[in-house]
């Protein structure tokens, strides 16, 4: 929802949290294998910062200003909200001596930003004032530019697989007419980004003259159910932004760093001088609440299981107190509660999304509310139950497009105890299903 309060800054309720939350779990994992560390960084900076940055002369239309009211406590500046993440990592690059061998250096970054769209255009999750990106900038070398750029198609590749997204395009856009830099330098880096892109082994076209200012990119265009196609991740080079803040890096023999050569003259090699490192900006969903978006139409209430923000339910056949008392036992099982931990141990729940009905409705009623509203496992709790320590669960929804009937039945009604539910259902979300 939205508030008039705060018009184009999406307020996700319970239930989009939960898909918010999960996708940005899923990133974390993988940044532990694709060497990313995450940072947490202001979300006001002075604006001598935006005047570095270069954000002052080419962005200010899409930045809101902060600034104290009270003129006590007003101090000498004004405050810029931040749209990017990119200063703030170019400070963390900045803050320390570097060396070759500490590079690429890759910061991740779950920030809220904001960028000042007129109202006439913002619309749902998709044109907002107040977005998250999963946003990452990798500091490298020159001779690394190729491997980073292969590894970032990879990332994309596993995410949209998972999230069953696709197919997607990739085009890559070249030195537009307004650019800084040497020609040299945009020369290597349009070969690095289409060497990574053959090697990649994925098709892309050319937009002639389409780059950023500061370097040459790749968008992912995605298309949708529909066949509509939408911009998402994208991985640009730039060589503005070290330039700007004055980043640098010790190498030895620097004049063959600078190009991404290297040499095996040990008195070039004694030699160690400043190189300037290339800041590649990358994001894998773009910003996160229009692939939510994208998400909601994609699957239409059918979540997969670990995505699901009705994950399971407890329903009872009756409403009689040992059959509650059960439900209720099998529901804290499920939700990591049971059995609770000693007096002053930190809670240590499963992350399960469960609901709860033990309403006097008929169990028939019951499971076709949870069936329409999109529950991935029901769980019917009933007489015969307590006797065998068990539950029964309906997992029919999680079944695939091409589950046979057999198998469909089956999935219908399986016997088990509530701990090998929940081990059944972090299986799922384990195993990203
Ligand atoms: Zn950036």
């Amino acid at each position: 929802m939205t508030s008039v309060y705060s018009p184009g800054s999406p307020i996700l309720l319970p239930h989009g949290a939960r898909i918010f939350n999960r996708l940005v779990d899923f990133l974390r994992k993988q940044y532990v294998q694709y060497g990313f560390q995450e940072v947490i960084t202001p979300t006001i900076y002075k604006k001598a910062l935006w005047a570095t940055s270069g954000h002052l002369e080419n962005y200010a239309d899409d930045m809101y200003t902060v600034t104290s009211t009270s003129a006590s406590r007003a101090d000498d500046a004004e405050y810029g909200l931040k749209p990017m993440n990119c200063p703030g990592h170019c400070l963390i690059f900045a803050s320390q001596g570097r060396s070759y061998r500490d590079l690429p250096i890759r910061y991740a970054d779950f920030s809220p930003l904001h960028r000042n769209e007129i109202s006439g255009a913002l619309s749902g999750l998709t044109r907002v004032r107040r977005f998250h990106q999963d946003d990452g900038h990798i500091f490298c070398r020159p001779s690394q530019i190729r491997e980073e750029i292969s590894k970032t198609l990879d990332f994309v590749r596993l995410t949209y697989g998972i999230l069953g997204l696709g197919p997607y395009r990739l085009v890559l856009s070249t030195r537009p007419e307004q650019y800084i830099g040497s020609i040299d330098d945009w020369a290597q880096a349009e070969e690095a980004l289409k060497r990574a892109l053959t090697e990649s082994g994925n098709d892309y076209t050319i937009n002639e003259g389409d780059g950023a200012f500061y370097g040459p990119k790749i968008d992912i265009i995605l298309k949708d159910s529909d066949g509509k196609e939408h911009q998402t991740a994208t991985i640009q080079l730039d060589f503005q932004l070290p330039k700007r803040f004055g980043l640098k890096y010790t190498a030895p023999a620097p004049e063959f760093e600078r190009r991404g050569e290297t040499t095996t003259d040990p008195e070039l090699l004694a030699e160690y001088g400043p190189v300037q490192p290339v800041l590649i900006h990358r994001a894998v969903l773009g910003s996160a609440e229009r692939l939510m978006a994208l998400l909601i139409e994609h699957y239409n209430g059918k979540w997969p299981f670990w995505l699901n923000p009705r994950q399971a339910i407890v329903i009872t056949v009756n409403s009689t107190e040992p059959v509650v008392r059960w439900a209720r036992h099998t529901r804290d099982v499920l939700l990591g509660l049971s059995p609770a931990p000693a007096s002053a141990t930190p809670a240590s729940p499963t992350g399960l999304a469960v609901d709860f009905d033990d309403s006097d409705r008929t169990v028939g009623l019951k499971v076709r509310e949870a069936t329409s509203k999109g529950y991935g496992v029901i769980v019917t709790v009933g007489p015969d139950d307590l006797l065998n320590n068990t539950v029964c669960i309906n997992a029919a929804a999680l079944a695939g497009p091409n589950e046979s009937a057999e198998q469909l039945k089956k999935l219908r009604r399986i016997n088990m105890t509530p701990e090998e539910a929940r081990d059944f259902m972090l299986s799922k979300v384990n195993s990203y299903q």
